[in-house]
């Protein structure tokens, strides 16, 4: 190792003592209500599968055909060469999804929002964020350097304070908020901030990731779930998670997608998504389109699961979504939790700072329509005997 890389050294031993290095696992499986993990058979309580569509078989014989005719890459960036009609043929159906009139997919959701916010606002302007937006919405509102202002976690009456002190001071403004967090599994009260916005002159946006596949009327997402569409200038969303594949996607006023065909960054400058991602992401949309099953699966899984870790005795948190936090405290206690259910069979990760704040330390478990009752009741049990073991519950 080059003497220049020994800080390199000392912050991993850092974070090795205060119980914060990822430890990462390895899956030899697809991705399901079970997996194999390090060689071992175990219970799936980790991944943003929502609807078991990342090993459906409609969606994986969809990827098939479409590479078997247009091959794998997209071999370009969208302006250049990249753009096939498969990806136009995915942003129609999922505008019409969605209830918009334009969409525009980028890698991943994370290109999404660095992509669409510089694009919105920059020097001179000012972004309105929740104080619990996710990492990709920091990122991108830093590199649009636009002046920052958090608002306190889903408070609009906090967010309408900060738009009296500081929305005269700046040209154009951005409200962005979460739509679900993904740690705590709240949703943001957006008819409220809606609301609020109202009153100024700024544009809203609303991260779906967690939201879409899962919020609202099957799955069509946060916006529909309050019932909010047209009101919401920018919807940006993950075909990642509930989707099953990897992708991002920006939707709403068909300007707004003309415009980051021009200045969206990552859309210019790094190539399209893949055409099996494409084409899964098409069959996904089929899927969710032709009923409601799986999203009904979900919320059924969601409250049972619950209802049933409550009654044990385990503090969940806020969350009124699938993702369900089992709040432990201290990052130490996480990662030991995490480790004794993987030896029960189960693979529930810890999360501890910088994901969330010091002191909250967690197993996130991620309910999916993919589990049946009997993988959520072994789950349940495994939470029962280790939470004994390790003092959590009497
Ligand atoms: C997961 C997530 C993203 C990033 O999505 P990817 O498609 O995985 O890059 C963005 N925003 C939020 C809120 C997320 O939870």
């Amino acid at each position: 190792m080059s003497a220049k890389l020994q800080w390199i050294q000392d912050e991993l031993q850092n974070l090795k003592e205060s119980g914060l290095y990822n430890q990462i696992r390895t899956l030899s499986s697809p991705q399901g209500a079970w997996l194999v993990v390090d060689g071992q058979r175990v219970l799936n309580f980790c991944s943003n599968n929502y609807l078991g569509l990342a090993n459906h078989p409609r969606i994986v014989e969809a990827a098939r055909k479409a590479a078997a005719e247009y091959g794998v890459g997209p071999a370009a960036v969208r302006t250049i060469a990249g753009t096939m009609d498969l990806h136009l043929k995915l942003e129609e159906r999922l505008a019409a999804f969605k209830g918009v009139e334009a969409a525009i997919t980028f890698q991943s959701g994370f290109n999404a929002n660095i992509g669409c916010i510089p694009a919105l606002v920059g020097k001179g302007d000012v972004i309105f964020s929740d104080e619990l937006n996710h990492a990709s919405i920091i990122d991108g509102s830093r590199l649009s350097r636009a002046q920052i202002v958090r608002y306190a976690h889903c408070d609009a009456q906090d967010l309408k304070r900060a738009l009296q002190e500081n929305r005269t001071k700046f040209n154009r403004a951005l409200v962005i908020t979460d739509g679900v967090f993904s740690m705590d599994g709240d949703v943001a009260p957006l008819d409220e901030i809606y609301a609020v916005t109202q009153e100024f002159d700024t544009i809203l946006m609303v991260d779906d990731a967690h939201g879409e596949g899962v919020l609202g009327k099957g799955g069509r997402g946060i916006v529909d779930h309050y019932g909010l569409h047209g009101k919401v200038e920018v919807e940006m969303g993950t075909l990642s998670k509930a989707f099953g594949v990897v992708g991002g996607i920006v939707s709403g006023d068909p300007l707004i997608v003309e415009w980051l065909h021009q200045r969206g960054r990552p859309f210019l400058f790094s190539s399209a998504m893949t055409v099996p991602d494409v084409a899964a992401c098409l069959a996904a949309v089929d899927i969710l389109e032709e009923s409601t099953e799986l999203v009904d699966k979900l919320w059924q899984n969601t409250r049972y699961f619950k209802e049933e870790m409550r009654n044990l005795g385990f503090d969940t948190g806020l969350s009124t979504t699938p993702i369900t936090p089992v709040m432990l405290g201290e990052a130490s206690l996480a990662q030991e939790f995490s480790r004794e259910l993987f030896k029960a069979g189960v693979f529930g990760m810890s999360i501890g700072f910088p994901t969330v704040p010091r002191g909250k330390a967690r197993i996130r478990v991620m309910i999916s329509a993919a589990h049946e009752q009997d993988d959520l009741d072994q789950g349940l049990a495994a939470f029962a005997s280790v939470g004994r073991q390790l003092g959590v519950i009497a």
